[in-house]
């Protein structure tokens, strides 16, 4: 099922980075944006709610569509994909997960070596100081408050138009940078500047591998494109290649 050159690259490589976006925990139950709106709120467009502009006009909405996707996410559960990331950081040496998922479902598999390109849904900081929460009481006012200044709580996430946190994309950077192998997984590959990782990679050598059930940007750099969920790839990937490590020993 897989290419031989792909599985004797993999089991020889030491230094190994995966990009992983919302397609990844699709088969968890969380939607990505292009399938996110359903019932009450199939009119709203995320890529309109996810903004520092939609907050100032409107926060009750903004903290309501996060309420409700926080909502998703707390019923979720890591699927085979994410179990699969999990393992293969025990098999190299130099392992980085890189993800724009805000979910925290990589770590509920397991995960550690883990750089949160995006934030993280199950924080909220401040608008005005910048101070960071993991409990609040949104019982009397929506957006809450600040308990330090004041200011509305916003979700720790990074929105469309603003900038990544610098340390995790100093880290995403060099990972990509010095990675023998870049997997892009589950992401369109359109948001900047994560979309540019997997062209570093590229650029500094790397063997690129995607998997999708789609064609993206990155599909034509790519060495391998494997077309398929990521939950059912992973697993037969890593299937794949311990099968074969345990013939060679
Ligand atoms: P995206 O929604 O732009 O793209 C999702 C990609 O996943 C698509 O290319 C699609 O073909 C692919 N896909 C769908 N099902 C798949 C599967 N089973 N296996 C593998 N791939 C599959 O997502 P993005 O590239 O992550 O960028 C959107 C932004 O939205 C990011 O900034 C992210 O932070 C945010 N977001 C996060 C979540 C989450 O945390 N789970 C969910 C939605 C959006
Ligand atoms: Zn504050």
């Amino acid at each position: 099922m897989f290419p031989s050159e792909l599985l004797s690259f993999l089991r020889t490589a030491e230094r190994v980075a995966v990009l992983t976006g919302a397609g990844v925990s699709a088969e968890s139950g969380v939607p990505t944006f292009r399938d996110a709106q359903t019932g009450l709120w199939a009119s709203y467009d995320p890529a309109q709610l996810a903004t520092p502009d939609a907050f100032r006009r409107n926060p009750a909405l903004v903290w309501d569509w996060y309420a409700y996707r926080r909502a998703l996410i707390a019923a979720a559960r890591p699927n085979p994909a994410h179990y699969a990331l999990a393992e293969m950081e025990a098999l190299f040496p130099d392992f980085s997960l890189i993800t724009q998922n805000i979910d925290a479902l990589h770590r509920a598999a397991g995960s550690r070596a883990i750089i949160e390109l995006h934030g993280n849904i199950r924080r909220v900081k401040c608008a005005e100081c910048g101070k960071t929460a993991s409990a609040w009481d949104d019982s009397r006012e929506k957006p809450p408050r600040c308990e330090h200044c004041g200011g509305l709580l916003r979700p720790d996430v990074v929105w469309f138009g603003e900038s990544l946190p610098p340390d995790a994309l100093q880290r995403a950077m060099e990972a990509a940078e010095r990675a023998q192998v870049f997997f892009s997984i589950g992401t369109s590959a359109v948001v900047e500047p994560a979309a540019s990782l997997p062209r570093m990679a590229r650029r500094k050598g790397a063997l690129l591998v995607e998997i999708n059930p789609e064609a993206t940007p990155i599909t034509p750099l790519a060495d391998y494109a494997l077309r398929g969920k990521a939950g059912e790839i992973l697993p037969a990937l890593l299937e794949a290649m311990t099968r074969r490590q345990s013939l060679r020993k």
